[in-house]
């Protein structure tokens, strides 16, 4: 029977130990993690720390039992030795295997600027950063965020809405730059500002200051000094893909992958954020989502078992930032054509982006119905009448070409 070791307990690794065993692989599972905690759900750390149950496990520790999954904490993968098919651990143990996975995700990419590593600096990837992310936000007042991604952006809605005074500093001209249309940054913004979060853009952070070891204020370029008790860090992150590019695998800002999780060596596949991946027309793309994950352990499950490869999924995900509840399906492009439905100002509205008619992406807020559709639109390749869609009365069906 073949042995199947998966190096990271994260989301991507632990959903494919379950997936595996389900679809009846009958050798062991060990699942490797360097954390403490049980697999758990990342994206309640940037929307609940503030208050409720930050400690969300994927799976109580009876499942694992149950299905004689073996779960590995607190240790670190250090080598893989491709040629004896073996991984070592940093407690000294080795373990063989048939079939590897990496699972290792990424880590948030730190702020190159002096002062990063004084007290009251944190990012947010991990429970243990979460946890202190809610103490200083339960004992601050003012909280600065370098980053105004899509954790940045929720951490400063939740801060903002327990009273803590929030400044959000974006390097680009505008939030989210990376990941969403001009449009949704726009509107975002509007709606951050409206509940008094100070958001300053085109803002380059030069250092932070501080006092006795605690940081005090974050500095701009332009010599201007922005107060706070705290500061999260969040400017994106980076594969750990150093593991996989020690033992030779084909690595290009993360572990590079075809559609079905394999590597460039046939007993390695990877998944989840560490991977970069061909979509569509074959681009390569690293993906940094819970659906992305999910329909990549899939694929290894597939291909680990032998079954047909699965079918490609839309690329989707969902933020939270105050009332609203965002889904986005499809990677927005550069310059979208955008159809507006809805009422941004109500915070009730889905943003199309097509090309000449084709939509390739949907931007929505409290519009779970546009998402669903916009989904299934950009699945099957839909044409849709832009005129038809703006228009709110008109039934989304009849706005199909
Ligand atoms: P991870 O979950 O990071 O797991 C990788 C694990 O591998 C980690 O535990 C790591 O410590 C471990 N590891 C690494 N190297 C080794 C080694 N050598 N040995 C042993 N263990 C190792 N996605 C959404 O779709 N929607 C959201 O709303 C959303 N919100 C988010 C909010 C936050 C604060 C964060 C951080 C992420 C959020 N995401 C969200 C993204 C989502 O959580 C990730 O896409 C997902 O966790 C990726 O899973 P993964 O298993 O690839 O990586």
């Amino acid at each position: 029977t073949e042995r199947v070791l998966i190096i990271g307990a994260g989301h991507a690794g632990a959903t494919l130990a379950g997936l595996l065993r389900q679809a009846g692989h009958p050798g062991p599972i060990e699942l490797f993690g360097d954390e403490l905690d049980l697999p758990y759900h990342r994206p309640p750390l940037s929307k609940k720390f503030a208050e409720g149950e930050l400690e969300q496990w994927l799976r109580p520790m009876e499942f694992y039992q149950d299905q004689d999954i073996t779960v590995r904490l607190g240790d670190r993968v250090v080598a893989i030795d491709r040629a004896e098919r073996r991984v070592h651990v940093a407690s000294g143990e080795s373990y063989d295997y048939d079939h590897l996975v990496l699972a290792t995700g990424a880590r948030p990419r730190p702020l190159p600027v002096p002062g990063a590593d004084l007290d009251g600096t944190v990012s947010l990837r991990t429970l243990a950063d979460a946890r202190i992310l809610r103490k200083c936000v339960a004992e601050r007042r003012r909280l600065a965020i370098v980053g105004g991604g899509y954790i940045g952006l929720e951490v400063a809605a939740v801060a903002r809405a327990n009273g803590v005074e929030v400044t959000v500093v974006e390097r680009e001209e505008r939030v989210l730059a990376r990941v969403a249309s001009p449009r949704l940054s726009e509107i975002l913004t509007a709606h951050h500002r409206a509940r008094g979060t100070r958001i300053l853009t085109g803002a380059r952070v030069v250092r932070l200051s501080g006092a006795d070891g605690r940081v005090r204020a974050v500095v701009l370029d332009d010599g201007t000094e922005i107060t706070s008790d705290a500061v999260l860090v969040g400017i994106g992150a980076l594969p750990r893909d150093e593991l996989a590019a020690a033992a030779g695998l084909r690595c290009d800002q993360g572990i590079v992958v075809d559609a079905q999780a394999r590597t460039n060596d046939p007993h390695i596949l990877a998944i989840g954020d560490v991977t970069r991946r061909p979509l569509g027309t074959g681009t390569l793309v690293r993906l940094e989502s819970i659906p992305s994950a999910a329909e990549q352990a899939r694929q290894a499950v597939a291909t680990i078992m032998g079954d047909v490869p699965t079918a490609a999924e839309v690329p989707w995900f969902w933020s939270d930032q105050f009332d609203l509840k965002l889904k986005i399906a499809g990677l927005v492009p550069p310059l979208p054509r955008t159809v507006v439905r809805g009422d941004p100002s109500a915070g009730r509205f889905a943003l199309f982006h097509h090309d000449n008619g084709t939509l390739i992406a949907v931007e929505s807020a409290n519009r779970a119905a546009e998402f669903m559709a916009g989904k299934q639109f950009i699945a099957s390749g839909t044409r849709i009448d832009p005129a038809r869609l703006a228009d709110d009365t008109t039934p989304l069906r009849d706005a199909i070409l």
